[in-house]
C-alpha cells in the first residue's frame, strides 16, 4: 500500500482502535484524488513511455532493416564472389588442387576430375595426396612415373617452398604439364594442363619445318636469301652451292661484294636495293647469267621482298632456275626427233617438213624444184651375208659420200636403204640431172668395209614440182614410182617420172586388189597344154592358170602372177592350183603326167611338202603322176631350205623339173647340187633356133647335159615342124608347143586324158 495511505489510515484510527470515519472519509477523497492524480500522471507517462517504446521500436526496425540489407547485400555479394571464384574454377582449362599446409586438399576443380576420370566422392576436400594419386592409378590415369617418387618429391619441394614444373606422360599417350606453386599462408597450389595437342601441333610444325627444308635444300633450283638490311646471304641451298660452284659456308654471312667481281656485284646490289625500294616480286624471263669462272648460264629469275609483321622488308629471296642443261637437252631432243641416228642425216620428219617449206617456197617465186627418191641395190644381201654391223656401216659411209654429191641440197635417210633428196628452188631437170648423176658417180667407187670391198649400187627416181605434183605427198608418191619403175627396169637407173608410170602402177594396184577375191569369185581356171615325147606320143600335161577377170577379160599369167607373187597371194592361189591340177587329173582314165609349176613364194611360206602330200591323199593322185616345175628362184634365196623342201618333195614320190633352164645364171650349179627328174629348155632358145646358131648350140648343150646326167630333156615353145626336126636329130627326149597343142581348157583334150566321146580328142594333135 502506499506510504501516504498508511499514513492517512492511522491518522483516522483512533488509538482505541477505532476508526475515524470522518478522517477515514477524508482519507479515502484524498486517496481516490491521490490515485486519480497518480492515474492521470501514470497515463500520462505511459503514453510517454509507449511513444518512447514506438520510438525505440521505428529506430530498432529500421536499424534492423538497415542491418539486414546490408547482411543482404553482403551475402549477395559475397555469393556472387562465390559463383564467380566457381565459374573460374571449373571452367578453367587446367586442372586445379589447393592444398593446406598439412597437404589436404582444400579445393578442387571439375577439369580435374574429368581430365583424370575422378569420383567427386572421394576428391574431396581434406583428402591427401596419396588418396589422390592412389584414386588415378585406379583410374589408369597416372603419370608414367614411380608415385612413391612423385609424392614424396612433390611434399619436399612444397615444404622447403619451391615451385615445380614437370611435364609427364599418361600412359593413354596424353602429355600433362604440372605446376606445383607453394602459396604464402602455406599450402600449396597444383595445375594440371594438358599439352597432347599442343605436342602435337608442335611437332606438326617441326615437320612441316623439316619438309620445307628438305623441299628447299632438294628442289633443282637455286634458292637464296638474303637480309634485307645489310644484303648478307643468309641461307643458300644445295642447287645453289652448285650454281655458284661454292660452299654455303663460304657464302652464308657475306654479300656479293665478297664474292663476285666489282662490276657483277655493284650491279646485283643496285638491283637488290631497286626491288626492296619497289617491295614487288619480280621474274626474268630466260636470260644470260655471268657465273664465277667466266662461265655463262642461261637462267629465269625470280625476286621478291619477304616482310616482318610490321610490313618492313626483311629478307630478300632469290629463286634462280637454270636452264642451260634443259636448253642443251632441248636441242639435243630437236636435233633427235630430226634425225636419224644411225647416219645423224635428217630423218622423215625433217624431209617432210622441209619438203613443205620448199613446196611453199617454190610457189611463192614461182619456180620449180625437184623430189629425188634414193634406192640402194642389193643391200639387203650385204646385210645378211656380211651382217647388221657392216650393213650399217656402209649406210654411214653412203650417207657420207650422199652428202657431199648433194652440194647443199636437203639430204635424209628416210629409213632403211631410202634416202630422199629435196634440191634447191631453181630450173629444173638440170639440177635433179646434175646432183643424180654426181651421186651415181660418189657410189661409183667400192667402199671398203672390214676388208671387204662392197658395191651399192644406187637407183633413182625423180618427181619435179609442179609438173609431178604441187604437194608434199604426190611429189613423194610420185617420185617413189619413178623410183619403183626404173628398179623394175634397171637397177642402177636414173628415172624421172612420168604420169603413165603412175597409171599403170594404179591399175597394178587395181589388180592387185580384184585378185585377191579372184578365187572366191571363181575367176579362176586351169588351161593344158600337152607333153609329148619326141615321136608324138602324148605323156602328160602341164597346168597353166589363166584368169577371167570380169571387166578386163583374159589376163595372162605373165601378168597376175608376179603380182599374185608381190602381195603373196600367190600361196593361196598355188594351193587352189595345185588342188585343181590333181583333182582334174586323178579323173583322167589314162595316167597322164601332171606338171603344175610352183613360186618360190610358195617355198618360203606355209608346209608345201606337207600339202602336196594332204591333196595326192585327197585326190588320190599317185604321186609318180606329179611333176612339179620350179625354177631358179625357188633355190637363189635360201638354198639350203629349198633342197630339204625338195628332198621332201621327192620323197613323197614326185617328180621334180627344172624349169626355164638356160635363162638364169646359174642353172648348171643347181643341177649338181639336187636330183632333178627332168630339164626344160626354156622357150626363148627354140624361138630363136632359126635366127641365131648360139641357140642351136645351147641346145645341143643342154641336151648333152641331160643325156650325161641320164635327165630327160623337154623342149618348151615348138611351134614348128623345123623345129621338132632339129630337136629330133640332137636326141631331145621330149616337147611340149604349140606344135604339140596349145593351153586349153581340159574338155578339149578329153579324147586324150582317154575320156570316152570327146568331139576335139582327134584334132588335138594338129591344132
Ligand atoms: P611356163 O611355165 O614357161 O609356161 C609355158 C608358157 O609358154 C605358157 O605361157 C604357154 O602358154 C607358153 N607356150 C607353150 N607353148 C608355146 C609355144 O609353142 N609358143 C609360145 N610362144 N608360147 C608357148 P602362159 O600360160 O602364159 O604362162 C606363162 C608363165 O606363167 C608360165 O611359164 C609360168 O611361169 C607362169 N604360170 C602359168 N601358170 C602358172 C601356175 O599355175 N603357177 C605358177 N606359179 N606359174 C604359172
Ligand atoms: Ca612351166
Ligand atoms: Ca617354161
Amino acid at each position: 500500500m502506499h506510504k501516504l495511505y498508511a499514513r492517512q489510515l492511522a491518522k483516522a484510527t483512533k488509538p482505541s482502535g477505532e476508526i475515524d470515519l470522518g478522517a477515514l472519509g477524508e482519507l479515502v477523497v484524498s486517496a481516490y484524488e491521490q490515485a486519480d492524480r497518480d492515474r492521470r500522471r501514470t497515463d500520462r507517462s505511459i503514453s510517454l513511455m509507449a511513444e518512447e517504446l514506438d520510438r525505440l521500436n521505428r529506430g530498432l526496425e529500421q536499424l534492423v532493416d538497415e542491418r539486414t540489407t546490408a547482411l543482404r547485400e553482403r551475402e549477395a555479394k559475397s555469393q556472387a564472389q562465390n559463383l564467380q571464384f566457381d565459374a573460374a574454377l571449373n571452367n578453367m582449362t587446367q586442372g586445379l588442387n589447393m592444398f593446406d599446409t598439412a597437404g589436404r586438399l582444400v579445393v578442387s576443380n571439375a577439369r580435374y576430375l574429368q581430365m583424370y576420370g575422378l569420383s567427386p566422392d572421394i576428391v574431396k576436400p581434406g583428402c591427401t595426396v596419396r588418396d589422390l594419386v592412389q584414386q588415378r592409378i585406379a583410374a589408369g590415369t597416372f603419370f608414367a612415373v614411380d608415385p612413391e617418387k612423385y609424392i614424396a618429391d612433390l611434399t619436399t619441394s612444397m615444404t622447403k617452398k619451391n615451385p615445380v614444373n614437370a611435364t609427364m606422360e599418361l600412359t593413354d599417350g596424353r602429355v600433362i604439364t604440372v605446376i606445383s606453386q607453394p602459396i604464402a599462408d602455406g599450402g600449396w597450389v597444383v595445375t594440371h594442363e594438358d599439352i597432347t595437342e599442343r605436342r602435337r601441333a608442335e611437332k606438326e610444325r617441326d615437320r612441316s619445318q623439316e619438309l620445307a627444308n628438305t623441299v628447299i635444300e632438294n628442289v633443282p633450283v637455286t634458292i637464296i636469301v638474303k637480309d634485307a638490311r645489310d644484303l648478307r646471304f643468309v641461307l643458300i641451298n644445295r642447287a645453289g652451292e652448285e650454281f655458284y660452284g661454292a660452299r654455303r659456308e663460304n657464302m652464308i654471312g657475306k654479300t656479293v661484294h665478297d664474292l663476285f667481281s666489282s662490276t657483277a656485284a655493284d650491279y646485283i646490289t643496285e638491283q637488290d636495293k631497286d626491288l626492296l625500294r619497289s617491295g614487288e616480286r619480280r621474274y626474268f624471263d630466260e636470260h644470260p647469267m655471268a657465273m664465277p669462272g667466266n662461265k655463262t648460264s642461261i637462267v629465269t629469275t625470280t625476286r621478291l621482298p619477304i616482310r616482318d609483321q610490321n610490313g618492313e622488308p626483311r629478307y630478300l629471296l632469290t629463286v634462280i632456275e637454270d636452264r642451260t642443261q634443259r636448253k642443251r637437252d632441248e636441242a639435243r631432243i630437236a636435233h633427235m626427233t630430226h634425225h636419224d641416228p644411225l647416219t645423224d642425216l635428217p630423218n622423215r620428219a625433217a624431209f617432210n617438213e622441209c619438203l613443205e617449206a620448199t613446196v611453199e617456197q617454190a610457189a611463192l617465186a614461182g619456180e620449180s624444184f625437184a623430189v629425188l627418191s634414193l634406192d640402194l641395190d642389193r643391200f639387203k644381201e650385204i646385210n645378211d651375208v656380211f651382217g647388221h654391223t657392216v650393213g650399217d656401216e656402209l649406210l654411214r659411209q653412203i650417207a657420207r659420200r650422199l652428202e657431199v654429191a648433194c652440194e647443199g641440197a636437203f639430204l635424209a635417210r628416210l629409213g632403211g636403204d631410202e634416202f630422199n633428196v629435196i634440191t634447191a628452188v631453181g630450173p629444173q631437170p638440170a639440177a635433179a640431172e646434175a646432183i643424180s648423176e654426181r651421186i651415181s658417180v660418189a657410189l661409183g667407187k667400192d667402199i671398203a668395209i672390214d676388208g671387204h670391198p662392197l658395191h651399192a649400187g644406187l637407183t633413182i627416181g625423180v618427181s619435179i614440182y609442179p609438173n609431178d605434183g604441187t604437194d608434199a605427198e604426190s611429189l613423194v608418191a610420185n617420185a617413189d614410182a619413178a623410183l619403183y619403175h626404173a628398179k623394175a627396169e634397171e637397177r642402177g637407173s636414173i628415172r624421172f617420172f612420168e604420169p603413165d608410170i603412175d597409171k599403170r602402177l594404179r591399175e597394178k594396184r587395181a589388180l592387185q586388189h580384184d585378185l585377191r577375191s579372184a578365187i572366191a569369185r571363181n575367176e579362176l581356171e586351169l588351161y593344158y597344154q600337152p607333153q609329148a615325147l619326141i615321136g608324138g606320143e602324148i605323156t602328160g600335161f602341164e597346168a597353166l592358170a589363166r584368169w577371167h577377170h570380169p571387166s578386163r577379160g583374159m589376163i595372162s599369167p605373165d601378168t597376175f602372177i608376179p603380182l599374185a607373187e608381190e602381195s603373196g597371194v600367190i600361196v593361196s592361189l598355188g594351193e587352189w592350183i595345185l588342188r585343181e591340177a590333181c583333182r582334174e587329173a586323178a579323173s583322167w582314165p589314162r595316167p597322164l603326167s601332171i606338171a603344175i609349176n610352183l613360186s618360190p613364194m610358195q617355198f618360203r611360206h606355209g608346209d608345201l611338202p606337207g600339202l602336196v602330200h594332204e591333196v595326192l591323199l585327197e585326190t588320190g593322185l599317185t604321186p609318180g603322176r606329179l611333176e612339179l616345175e620350179i625354177t631358179e628362184g625357188v633355190l637363189v634365196d635360201d638354198f639350203a631350205r629349198a633342197v630339204s623342201l625338195l628332198r621332201r618333195l621327192k620323197n613323197l614320190g614326185v617328180r621334180i623339173a627344172m624349169d626355164d633352164f638356160g635363162t638364169g645364171y646359174s642353172s648348171l650349179s643347181y643341177l649338181q647340187s639336187f636330183p632333178f627328174d627332168k630339164i626344160k629348155i626354156d622357150q626363148s632358145f627354140i624361138a630363136k633356133l632359126s635366127q641365131n646358131s648360139q641357140s642351136e648350140a645351147i641346145i645341143r648343150a643342154v641336151i648333152g647335159l641331160g643325156h650325161g646326167l641320164d635327165l630327160p630333156v623337154v623342149a618348151e615353145g615348138v611351134e614348128t615342124e623345123e623345129q621338132l626336126a632339129f630337136l629330133s636329130k640332137e636326141g631331145c627326149n621330149e616337147v611340149q608347143g604349140f606344135l604339140i597343142g596349145r593351153p586349153k581348157p581340159i574338155r578339149n583334150y578329153g579324147g586324150l586324158v582317154g575320156h570316152k566321146k570327146t568331139r576335139s580328142a582327134s584334132v588335138a594333135l594338129a591344132s
